[in-house]
């Protein structure tokens, strides 16, 4: 009687199984058949480099916002290079575990600021961290707009982006804009000089000599007159620079302020290859040099 069971309990193993070996033998037979399964998730992100996009506002919250949010994690997600973390808190700017199946920063490749304003909610260990995060982990930072009036408490992110937001003494104008660097990967689509509309900022406790100017405001072509906010009297305005800062490599912009300006091919296009040079997927100098008039 013991041995029926036995034998009657193989039976239905084989019964049951029979189907589930068909269908490994279809498989076998005819790659392909499924292709248009999806691959699983690990196989599909597995090259790509992960990117924390922060909005974080205390001051002037920015329109445009969402747009170069949005942009953002477009650029990654079409070229298949990164995925963007977007977020408008801090909580993950720290190498804390913070369980949840949250990201910190030793998850992340490159922090984006991208128009955050003010004294961010960030203390001593946060600060800590992020500076590591650059300067000995060689991680990627890129400032975005109002990324440079940010942390005025913080003389070591001043360190880090090169200088604070000093008004923008035209607003948003036709900004004559000279091409410093055209073999920098950032700047390289941009002819040697340009016009965009966008809100460029006047950085102080900024030095040409601590950071590689790529782009900056023609001083030939600009309105001085009954300006008050123009502190700057050597009229030296970058738009755009970039640095090492310890082992990491920094990039920064004040354009972004418009909506518009997200939607702007030659916008997007300096963004997108700035990320990919603060993740070292190009090269690029960083080395400070004199002033093209200066030069001359
Ligand atoms: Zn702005």
């Amino acid at each position: 009687m013991r041995r029926i069971r036995i034998a009657l309990r193989c039976v239905t193993v084989v019964i049951f199984s029979l189907p589930m070996l068909a269908g490994l033998v279809v498989a076998q037979d005819a790659p392909g058949v499924n292709a248009s399964v999806p691959p699983a998730p690990h196989a599909k992100e597995i090259h790509l480099k992960h990117i924390l996009v922060i909005s974080q506002t205390k001051g002037w919250e920015h329109d445009s916002i969402p747009d170069g949010m949005v942009a953002i994690y477009e650029m990654g997600r079409d070229s298949g290079l990164w995925d963007a973390t977007l977020r408008t808190d801090t909580e993950l700017v720290t190498k804390k575990e913070l369980g949840r199946n949250g990201k910190n920063l030793d998850y992340f490749d490159a922090l984006v600021f991208l128009s955050t304003t003010g004294e961010l909610d960030l203390d001593d260990g946060q600060k800590k961290d992020m500076m590591a995060f650059i300067k000995d982990d060689g991680k990627g930072f890129v400032g975005v707009h109002a990324a440079l009036d940010t942390n005025y408490k913080w003389p070591e992110y001043a360190e880090m982006i090169g200088g604070w937001f000093d008004q923008h003494p035209w607003s948003t104008f036709n900004a004559p804009i000279i091409n410093e660097e055209p073999s920098f990967p950032a700047v390289s689509h941009f002819p040697k000089a340009f016009v965009k509309y966008d809100e460029i900022y006047q950085p102080k406790e900024w030095s040409r000599e601590k950071v590689n100017v790529l782009l900056s405001l023609d001083p030939a072509k600009l309105d001085y007159a009954n300006n008050p906010r123009i502190h700057r009297t050597d009229h030296d305005f970058a738009v755009a620079w970039n640095k090492m800062y310890g082992k990491g490599r920094v990039f920064y912009s004040s354009f972004g302020h418009t909506q518009e300006a997200w939607s702007d091919p030659d916008i997007r296009k300096m963004y997108f290859e700035a990320i990919k040079w603060v993740l070292g997927m190009t090269e690029g100098s960083t080395a400070a040099h004199a002033r093209p008039g200066d030069a001359r």
